[in-house]
């Protein structure tokens, strides 16, 4: 039990179909802890993580991938973000209450799903789908269908293994410019979809691949870490600062004292008095010169 969260590619050696297995348990916990969210956004928040960290191992650079469900409905934002590192991290908002048992539609309401990719070298990506499907997975099946036109299904699994919450999920994706008969993939499709949450998360990763695949043939490649860590830090939120109407940073610092930004993502308080301030607009100002 309580393996560390990994990340396993795999390949079918008789079919062009790729796999990506992934346990994202101490991840997620780390993510819900410290915030009261209702027991189905907690639920809600393991899937997207899951699904987050299965989208950014299929990057073929270095970037970030950020996942993001937006509506009307008593949920208004959920977000997790991750890059190639498989660094992740997550939060959510909500503006009403939220029943024990929501599906997705009925926290949503009437929204979409937003993935944003965003290479470290070259222009940001953003795909938008409407949450057609009933479940996480059913959207971005359909997103990675529209956006590059490949067959790809998402097992996600979230749930409490041993009295601790567990999530996990399996990726398999059709190779691009390679024949793969429908019927195949849907085999492949049948045989990983009885996976279940406590197989995935208690058992090693070849031993989760044997009992799904034993009568194919799969090669497992050198796992990841997937870790919770936020990315932001004191210059960051400086950044912000500085974007910020001057007369309305001046007018707290003088109520307050000080300036405290808060992250969402991981709970850190970043507190800026009037000398911060001064410093963070004198940077910028020497920033600027050096341009002319
Ligand atoms: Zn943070």
């Amino acid at each position: 039990m309580a393996q560390q969260d990994q990340m396993h590619r795999y390949l079918f050696e008789n079919y062009a179909v790729r796999g990506e297995l992934v346990n994202v348990s101490d991840t997620w916990r780390e993510i819900i802890e410290g915030h009261d969210y209702p027991q189905p956004v907690q639920q809600l928040l393991g899937e997207l993580l899951v699904a987050t960290s299965l989208l950014t191992a299929t990057l073929k650079f270095d970037g970030d991938i950020t996942v993001q469900l937006q509506g009307d409905g008593p949920l208004s934002l959920a977000v997790i973000n991750g890059n190639n590192r498989q660094e992740m991290r997550g939060v959510a908002r909500t503006k009403g209450e939220i029943a024990e048992g929501s599906t997705l539609k009925e926290m949503v309401g009437n929204g979409y799903l937003v993935i944003t990719i965003a290479p470290e070298q070259g222009e940001r990506y953003q795909g938008v789908v409407g949450l057609e499907g009933d479940t996480i997975a059913a959207c971005l099946e359909d997103y990675f269908m529209r956006s590059e036109q490949l067959p790809t299904r998402l097992f996600l699994r979230t749930g409490e293994v041993e009295g601790q919450a567990g999530a996990g999920g399996i990726l398999l994706q059709v190779l691009p410019a390679q024949n793969t008969s429908t019927d195949d993939f849907s085999h492949l499709a049948t045989l990983t979809e009885t996976i279940k949450t406590a197989e995935l998360i208690t058992l090693p990763a070849n031993e989760v691949l044997w009992r799904l695949y034993h009568q194919e043939e799969v090669t497992v490649y050198d796992p990841q870490d997937v870790v919770f860590k936020c990315t932001c830090s004191r210059e960051r939120c400086g950044e912000v600062l500085k974007s910020l109407p001057q007369t309305e940073v001046d007018e707290i610092i003088e109520e307050d004292g000080e300036i405290d930004m808060h992250c969402d993502y991981c709970g850190s308080h970043y507190v800026y008095d009037a000398v911060d301030i001064a410093a963070i607009r004198n940077e910028s100002a020497s920033g600027n010169e050096q341009l002319h």
